[in-house]
C-alpha cells in the first residue's frame, strides 16, 4: 500500500519512520512519499499562500501548487485523495479498516486557514478529521491517519500485535491487561489469567471488555454486537 503526502512540512512526517510503521516501510509493506507543495510553486519567491477573497484573517493555500503536486504523484489510475480537515468525518477504526484496502492514497495536509475550495472540488474524494478541534496544520492528523490505517494492512503487525482484540475493532474497549510481576504493591493479577485455562480466560476477557465499555464509553454499547445472554449479564451487573 502506498501513501503520497502533499505537505508544506515534509520533515514533520519523520515520526512515521519509527517503530512499527517504520518497520513496515523498511520491510516494503508500506510505501510512503512526502511531496513538498512548495516545490511546485510558480512564484519566484516560492509562495504557496495568498489572502482570501472577501477579506478575513489569515492566509489560504493556493490551488495551483497543490494541483501540480498532486499531478506529480497521481499515476494512470486515480488514487483515493483525502484532505485532512476539521470539517471532515471523524476518523474511526471502521473507516481505517476500509481505507486499508486502497492501493494508493494521497493525503493533502492543509495549513494556515486551509486551502482554496476549488482544489477540494477538483481532486479530493473525502475529508477526514481526527476530532472536533482545530490544529495548525494537517501533518499531525495525517500521521494519525497513516498510523491507524497501516495497522490494518496485513503484515504490518506481527502475530503478537494483533489488532482484532484491541479497543474499537469490534466496537468494544479492550479488556484489562497485566504483565509481570504477579503482585505489584500488594495488588495481584486476576487469578484466572494465571490458570492456563484458555476458554475461561477468553470468556473473562469478553466480559471485562463489555463491562469496561459500559463503564468508560457507554455510548459505544449501542452499536456493539452483544448476544441476548450478554445483555442480560450486563443488566445483572447494574448496567
Ligand atoms: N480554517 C479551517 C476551518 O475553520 O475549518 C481550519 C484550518 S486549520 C488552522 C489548518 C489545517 O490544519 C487544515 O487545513 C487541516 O488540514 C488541518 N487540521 C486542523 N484541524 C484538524 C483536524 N481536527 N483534523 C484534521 N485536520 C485538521
Amino acid at each position: 500500500m502506498k501513501f503520497s503526502v502533499l505537505t508544506l512540512f515534509p520533515e514533520m512526517m519523520s515520526a512515521l519512520g519509527e517503530s512499527i510503521i517504520g518497520r513496515a516501510v523498511k520491510g516494503g509493506i508500506i510505501e510512503t512519499q512526502y511531496i513538498n507543495i512548495r516545490d511546485f510553486s510558480k512564484d519566484k519567491h516560492h509562495r504557496v499562500d495568498d489572502y482570501p477573497y472577501g477579506a478575513g484573517g489569515g492566509m489560504l493555500m493556493q490551488p495551483q501548487p497543490i494541483y501540480d503536486a498532486y499531478k506529480s504523484v497521481a499515476g494512470k489510475k486515480k488514487p483515493h485523495v483525502i484532505y485532512m480537515s476539521p470539517q471532515g468525518k471523524t476518523l474511526t477504526q471502521k473507516r481505517a479498516k476500509e481505507l486499508s484496502e486502497y492501493e494508493h492514497i494521497v493525503v493533502l495536509c492543509g495549513h494556515y486557514e486551509g486551502v482554496d475550495e476549488r482544489i477540494l472540488e477538483k481532486i479530493v474524494d473525502e475529508e477526514i478529521s481526527i476530532g472536533d478541534y482545530v490544529l495548525t496544520g494537517g501533518e499531525l492528523p495525517c500521521m494519525v491517519l497513516i498510523d491507524c490505517v497501516c495497522r490494518m494492512v496485513e503484515g504490518v503487525l506481527d502475530s503478537r500485535e494483533t489488532a482484532s482484540v484491541e479497543s474499537h475493532y469490534d466496537g468494544l474497549l479492550e479488556y484489562p491487561q497485566y504483565t509481570r510481576p504477579p503482585v505489584f504493591m500488594g495488588r495481584e493479577v486476576p487469578e484466572i489469567l494465571l490458570s492456563g485455562h484458555h476458554a475461561n480466560i477468553e470468556k473473562w476477557r469478553r466480559e471485562q471488555s463489555i463491562l469496561r465499555t459500559a463503564k468508560k464509553r457507554p455510548e459505544l454499547l449501542e452499536k456493539a454486537e452483544l448476544s441476548q445472554k450478554e445483555k442480560e449479564w450486563l443488566k445483572e451487573n447494574g448496567f
